[in-house]
C-alpha cells in the first residue's frame, strides 16, 4: 500500500481543537490497519496567518498544498470586510479546482435527528454561481455581484451527482429557482442537469424550486438521496440538512477535484468556544473519513465511520451540542479507543 502525504491545516477558533481530535484517530487508524501510512504535514492559513504573514494562504503552505495527495482543513475566520483575502476555503478550492462540495446529512444514534432515516448527499457545485467572487461597487451605496453560471460546470456537477447516486438509493433531485432566474437556473443549469439525467435512465430523477426544497428538506428528509444544486442554495441548505439530520457538529464534508481534494467540517470557527475545548470534533473525524473513502483506504474508512457510531450509540461520552458534558479531547480519545477496539 502507498504511503498518503496528507496537508493539514489546522485553522482558527475552533479548528486547532476539532483538527488535533481527527489527528489523534487517524493515529489509531494507522496503528491497527495494516500497510496504511499517512504522512501529515502541518500548515498555517487562515485569520491566525493574515495577522502574523499579511496573507491567509502563505507560500510556505501552498507549497505543502501541492506536495500532497490532499488536504484536511479546520474551519477558519474570515473577515467580513472588502480589503481581506477571500477564504481559505474558496481559494483552495479554485486554485485546485475542486468543483463537487459534497455534503452527507444522516441521522446517526443519540443526535437530535428529526427522523431516524434520513440519509441524504447534498452536492453543491463549488466553484461559480454567487460564490464567483466577483463584485463591483457602481455609486455611492449601489453595488453589484456576479452570479456566474456556466454549461461546462452544470454538466460536471450534474455528471458527479448521477454517478454518486448510482451507488447509493439512485435518485437525484436538482434544486433551482428557475421560475425568477430563467436564463441562469432556467436555460443553463436546468438544460445541462435534465441533458445528463437522459444518460442514467435507472436513476429517478426530480426537481425542485429551492424554496420549496428547504420546506421539504425539514418536513421530510429522509425521501431525498442525492440533492444537486448550485454553490449558494447548496451551503445554505447542506447547513440545514445538517441540522435536521444530526446536527452541524457531526457535518462532515468533502470538496472533489479531478486530481486533489480537501476535507473540512461545515461548520465555521465558532470562536465564542475557541480554546474551551467543547466543540464537537465528530465533524472533522467523519470528514477523515470521507478522505480515507476517496484515498482508497476503505477498510479505515468504515473504522472510523462504525467507531463515531459506537461512542455515539453508547451515549456516555458526548459534547455540550448532544446533551452531554465531555470535552472535545475526551471525545478524541473515546472515538480512537473505539477504533482500537474494533479493528
Ligand atoms: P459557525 O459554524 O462557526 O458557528 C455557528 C454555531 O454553530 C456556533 O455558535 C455553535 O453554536 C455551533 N457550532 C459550530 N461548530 C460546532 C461544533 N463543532 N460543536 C458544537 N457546536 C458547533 O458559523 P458562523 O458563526 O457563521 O461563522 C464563524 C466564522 O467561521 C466566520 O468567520 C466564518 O467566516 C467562518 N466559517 C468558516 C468556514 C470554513 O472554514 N469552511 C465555514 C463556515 C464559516
Amino acid at each position: 500500500m502507498a504511503k498518503h502525504k496528507i496537508a493539514v491545516l489546522p485553522g482558527d477558533g475552533i479548528g486547532p481543537e476539532v483538527v488535533n481530535a481527527a489527528v489523534r484517530v487517524l493515529e489509531a487508524v494507522q496503528d491497527v490497519v495494516k500497510g496504511l501510512e499517512l504522512e501529515l504535514v502541518f500548515g498555517e492559513a487562515g485569520l491566525s496567518a493574515l495577522e502574523k504573514y499579511g496573507t491567509n494562504l502563505p507560500p510556505e503552505t501552498l507549497n505543502i498544498l501541492k506536495s500532497c495527495k490532499c488536504v484536511l482543513k479546520g474551519p477558519m475566520t474570515t473577515p467580513e470586510i472588502p480589503e481581506v483575502p477571500p477564504s481559505v476555503a474558496v481559494t483552495i478550492r479554485k486554485m485546485f479546482d475542486l468543483y463537487a462540495n459534497v455534503r452527507p446529512a444522516k441521522a446517526y444514534p443519540n443526535t437530535k435527528a428529526l427522523k431516524p432515516n434520513i440519509d441524504l448527499v447534498i452536492v453543491r457545485e463549488n466553484t461559480e454561481g454567487m460564490y464567483s467572487g466577483i463584485e463591483y461597487q457602481l455609486a455611492d451605496g449601489v453595488g453589484i455581484a456576479l452570479r456566474v453560471i456556466t454549461r461546462k460546470a452544470c454538466q460536471r456537477i450534474a455528471e458527479y451527482a448521477f454517478n454518486l447516486a448510482l451507488n447509493r438509493r439512485r435518485k437525484v433531485t436538482f434544486v433551482h429557482k428557475a421560475n425568477i432566474l430563467r436564463l441562469t437556473d432556467g436555460v443553463i443549469f436546468k438544460g445541462a442537469v435534465q441533458e445528463v439525467a437522459k444518460k442514467y435512465p435507472e436513476v429517478e430523477f426530480e426537481e425542485a424550486h429551492i424554496d420549496a426544497m428547504a420546506m421539504n428538506l425539514v418536513k421530510k428528509p429522509e425521501i431525498y438521496d442525492v440533492v444537486v444544486t448550485e454553490n449558494l442554495f447548496g451551503d445554505i441548505l447542506s447547513d440545514l440538512a445538517a441540522e435536521v439530520a444530526s446536527g452541524i457538529g457531526i457535518a462532515p464534508c468533502a470538496n472533489l477535484g479531478e486530481n486533489y481534494a480537501m476535507f473540512e467540517p461545515v461548520h465555521g470557527s465558532a470562536p465564542k468556544m475557541a480554546g474551551k475545548n467543547i466543540a464537537n470534533p465528530m465533524a472533522t473525524i467523519l470528514a477523515t473519513k470521507m478522505m480515507m473513502e476517496w484515498l482508497g483506504e476503505h477498510e479505515a474508512a468504515k473504522l472510523i465511520e462504525e467507531a463515531v457510531i459506537g461512542v455515539l450509540s453508547e451515549g456516555k461520552v458526548l459534547t455540550y451540542d448532544l446533551g452531554g458534558s465531555a470535552k472535545t479531547s475526551e471525545v478524541a480519545e473515546e472515538v480512537a479507543k473505539k477504533v482500537r477496539e474494533l479493528a
